[in-house]
């Protein structure tokens, strides 16, 4: 009874024994679902990830669960804010490696106020509308405003009518004057006063 005891004792002591080394003598593991255990934590790094170290207890097989990405430790060290012409900037240095991200902003471009008539269009002249920037004051810009002949068909039309009718009348008036030059040279009182002279 106390020998049965003992062999079944030293049986089960090589089954323990051959259950603990077996697998990392010859690399074979039976099929089995990994055992998770935590071992350590590595902190991530300007270029390296972060991750918790699992290691199966049963196989050994190590597991690197991600915990953070990778990262600068970035400080802001300088900052311009974008205007209408030029464009923003942020200027951040990694505190462990000292490497510099510049982060850039477009311009705003300008917002112009409504347009200002600062001269008025004649028939024949150009205006000008004045425009001033909303975000300042200092930004203005000009655009002609067409003159009025240029700008509006009707205007141009009756100009154009005008001058029809003036150059007519003035040709009528010519003619007529030249006409009435010529009437008088041929009467008689004109021709015996050239005579006279
Ligand atoms: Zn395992
Ligand atoms: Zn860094
Ligand atoms: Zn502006």
């Amino acid at each position: 009874m106390k020998r049965t005891f003992i062999s079944i004792l030293a049986a089960a002591a090589i089954l323990a024994a051959a259950c603990g080394t077996v697998y990392a003598e010859d690399g074979y593991t039976p099929p089995h679902e990994h055992e998770w255990e935590f071992v350590s934590h590595t902190d991530y790094t300007c270029t390296e990830d972060g991750y918790d170290l699992y290691v199966c207890k049963t196989c050994g097989e190590e597991d690197r669960r991600i915990t953070d990405e990778a990262s600068h430790r970035n400080e802001l060290v300088s900052e311009t804010d974008p205007d209408c012409e030029n464009g923003g900037e942020q200027v951040f240095v990694c505190s462990v490696c000292g490497e510099k991200t510049v982060i850039t902003t477009p311009a705003l471009g300008h917002d112009w106020r409504d347009g200002e008539t600062v001269k008025k269009p004649t028939l024949f002249t150009k205006g000008a509308l004045r425009f001033v920037c909303k975000r300042n004051d200092a930004h203005v810009r000009y655009e002609d405003i067409p003159s009025e002949l240029a700008s509006s068909p009707a205007a141009a039309a009756s100009f154009f009518s005008v001058l029809g009718a003036a150059v007519l009348a003035l040709l009528t008036t010519g003619a007529k004057i030249l006409f009435d030059k010529i009437k008088k040279r041929r009467s008689p009182e004109i021709d015996a006063e050239d005579g006279a002279k």
